[in-house]
């Protein structure tokens, strides 16, 4: 019976849905809309609108995190430690010592991927090296649009350039101290007003409101683009489960 299957997967869903809503109602300012969100991806994981969703990008609360797991197990889905990545550029694009230098700040930063398909395994274990990752692979892997991922990339890898251009200042041509820099996560401020412009331009995120997809300028402006209609997808699951926003989401 299809629907009696549907109506029990629903109940579940729901329920996880109560569950994620009280334990991102427990996460103190600022990281409590993270984790609202991360929750709506994961249960849209769960509802089968996207393959694969990353927890633990960024800053995120401990506690909530570990209940985000026990809900995906839950759920039947599968949860796993592994390591995330930046966007793939090419061979002259950025040096080699600071591609080494953010392989080693990924593997040393772990997260945590939630699918349901095995066969998304192979894609997440060979992200392990700290590998790069080409915007078509990761719009597949996330249910993302492709336009969208691929103006993120481009944005990434200026402010990446921008971020090299910034720490020569701080030291020089000194690779090791260079790279100790990096694998500590410093991003220099800039100083000069043409810095700022430049800084400002590649750092804005404009995202589509109900999911983490940072929308490209051309969805931003598309009422029924690509990025709008997925929106509108998990605004309607979020509806549907009950799973109702913090007041600054909306
Ligand atoms: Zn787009």
């Amino acid at each position: 019976m299809p629907d009696a299957a549907n109506e029990t997967d629903r109940i579940r869903l729901r329920r996880a849905a109560a569950r994620l809503a009280w334990q991102a109602e427990r996460v103190a300012p600022p990281l409590d809309g993270a984790a609202w969100q991360d929750g709506l991806d994961l249960l849209a994981v769960a509802a089968g609108l996207k393959p694969v969703c990353l927890l633990g990008r960024g800053d995120i609360d401990p506690e909530w995190l570990d209940s985000a797991r026990a809900i995906a197990a839950d759920l039947g889905l599968a949860v796993r430690d592994g390591v995330g990545w930046l966007p793939a550029a090419p061979d002259d694009a950025l040096p080699r010592w600071y591609r080494e230098a953010t392989a080693t700040r990924l593997r040393g930063a772990p997260v945590v991927y939630v699918y349901e398909d095995s066969r998304v395994e192979t894609d997440i274990a060979a992200l392990a090296t700290g590998d790069r990752v080409g915007a078509a692979e990761e719009a597949a892997l996330l249910g993302y649009p492709l336009c969208c991922v691929a103006e993120h990339h481009t944005k990434t890898l200026a402010l990446e350039q921008l971020t090299i251009a910034l720490l020569a200042r701080i030291a020089g041509e000194d690779v090791e101290r260079l790279q100790r820099l990096v694998v500590a996560g410093v991003t220099p401020t800039p100083r000069e007003a043409d810095e700022w412009r430049r800084f400002e331009a590649v750092a804005a995120i404009d995202p589509e409101p109900f999911t983490s997809i940072n929308r490209c300028a051309g969805c931003a402006a598309d009422r029924d683009g690509p990025a709008d209609r997925i929106g509108r997808a998990y605004r309607a699951l979020a509806t549907e489960l009950g799973y109702t926003p913090p007041a600054k989401v909306l």
